[in-house]
C-alpha cells in the first residue's frame, strides 16, 4: 500500500496489500501488520510444535504454558482460578508475575494484537464487515467500549460464586489456541458463531466490547512502557481513526488541541489509554509519519 501518494487506498486497498509498505522513495517493505501476523504464527507454531513433535521451546497454551521452562500464566485466568478455588499455587503466582512484568515493557494489549489467535481472525471479519457496511447491505454499529469492564466483573463474580471458570466456556481465545495446540474440538462453531457476529452485526465485537482478557491487559497498557507516539507533522486526515477498532485512543490526533498544544510548545504526544492494542495499523497507514512506536524507559536502558 502507498500511503504516500493518495488516501483513496484506505478505503480501496484490497486486505491482502496492507501486508506491504511502500517507502518515501518507493521501495517495498513489509507492513507492521504483516510482521505482527508472521509474530502470531510463530507462537503458536510453537505452541503446536511442543504437542506434535515434543519441541519444548513454548508448551501448553495461552492460558498456561511454559516457555524454556519459565511458567507463563494468563493474568485473567489466575484471577479466576482464585476467585473459584480461593487457592493460587506458587507456579501460578511465579507464571503470573512474569507475564505481569512482560506486558508492562511491550506494552499491555500487545496480547491482543501480537499474540492472541482470534485477533488475526477478527481482523479478517473487520474487513468483510467493512465491505458489508461500505455496500450499505449492513450498517456500522458503536456501542461503549465499557461495557467490556461490566463483562470482566461479571466472569470474574461467576467464578467465584460458581466455583467454576465459566468464562473459559466460551472464551474463543482458549479454544483456538487448544485447538491449534491439541486438534479440533466442537468448540470451533462458537468461534465462528462470534465470527459471524463481528461480521455482520459489530465491528471487532469480542475484542472491544466483551473479551475480559484483553480487557486486563488493558489495565496494564495504562502505566506499560512501550507506546504509540503522535508528532505535529499530523494533518488531521483522521485517516489512523479509520483503521483503529479502539480509535477513541486517538483523540489526540484531532486537530481541537492544537491551539492548546501550540499555546504549551508540545511538539509531541504519546497514546495513553491502555485500550490501544499497539497494533501498528495507524503507523502503516499514516502518510505524514506522525506515529511512532516509542518506549518510555529508553533513558533507562
Ligand atoms: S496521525 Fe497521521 S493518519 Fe492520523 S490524523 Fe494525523 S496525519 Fe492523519
Ligand atoms: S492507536 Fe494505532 S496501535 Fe493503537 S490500537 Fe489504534 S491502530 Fe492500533
Amino acid at each position: 500500500m502507498d500511503k504516500y501518494k493518495t488516501r483513496n487506498t484506505i478505503s480501496k486497498t484490497s486486505f491482502w496489500s496492507t501486508f506491504w509498505d511502500t517507502t518515501k522513495d518507493g521501495k517495498k517493505k513489509l507492513s507492521i501488520r504483516a510482521k505482527r501476523w508472521m509474530v502470531v504464527v510463530a507462537v503458536h507454531l510453537l505452541f503446536f510444535l511442543s504437542f506434535a513433535v515434543d519441541v519444548q521451546v513454548l508448551e501448553g497454551t495461552l492460558m498456561g504454558s511454559r516457555f524454556l521452562g519459565f511458567h507463563l500464566i494468563d493474568v485473567f485466568a489466575t484471577l479466576e482460578v482464585y476467585l473459584a478455588t480461593y487457592h493460587m499455587p506458587i507456579n501460578m503466582v511465579i507464571g503470573t508475575v512474569s507475564i505481569v512484568l512482560v506486558y508492562l515493557i511491550i506494552g499491555g494489549r500487545t496480547y491482543c494484537s501480537w499474540i492472541c489467535p482470534y485477533g488475526l481472525f477478527s481482523e479478517i471479519g473487520e474487513k468483510f464487515h467493512d465491505i458489508l457496511v461500505s455496500k450499505k447491505i449492513i450498517k456500522e454499529r458503536e456501542f461503549d467500549h465499557r461495557v467490556k469492564y461490566i463483562f470482566w466483573a461479571i466472569f470474574l463474580a461467576l467464578a467465584f460464586t460458581s466455583g467454576y471458570l465459566v468464562f473459559e466456556v466460551i472464551n474463543v481465545v482458549g479454544i483456538l489456541s487448544r485447538f491449534i495446540a491439541y486438534g479440533w474440538s466442537v468448540a470451533l462453531a462458537w468461534v465462528l458463531a462470534v465470527f459471524l457476529v463481528e461480521v455482520f452485526f459489530a465491528r471487532r465485537a469480542w475484542c472491544k466490547y466483551l473479551c475480559p482478557i484483553g480487557a486486563t491487559y488493558g489495565i496494564l497498557g495504562w502505566v506499560s512502557a512501550t507506546r504509540i507516539e503522535w508528532n505535529d507533522n499530523c494533518d488531521h486526515c483522521m485517516v489512523c481513526h479509520d483503521v483503529c477498532f479502539e480509535n477513541h485512543v486517538l483523540e489526540i490526533t484531532k486537530k481541537k488541541y492544537d491551539e492548546q498544544r501550540k499555546e504549551k510548545g508540545i511538539k509531541k504526544e504519546v497514546i495513553l489509554n491502555g485500550d490501544c492494542t499497539l497494533c501498528g495499523r495507524c503507523i502503516d497507514v499514516c502518510h505524514a509519519d506522525a506515529l511512532s512506536y516509542t518506549f518510555r524507559l529508553k533513558s533507562l536502558v
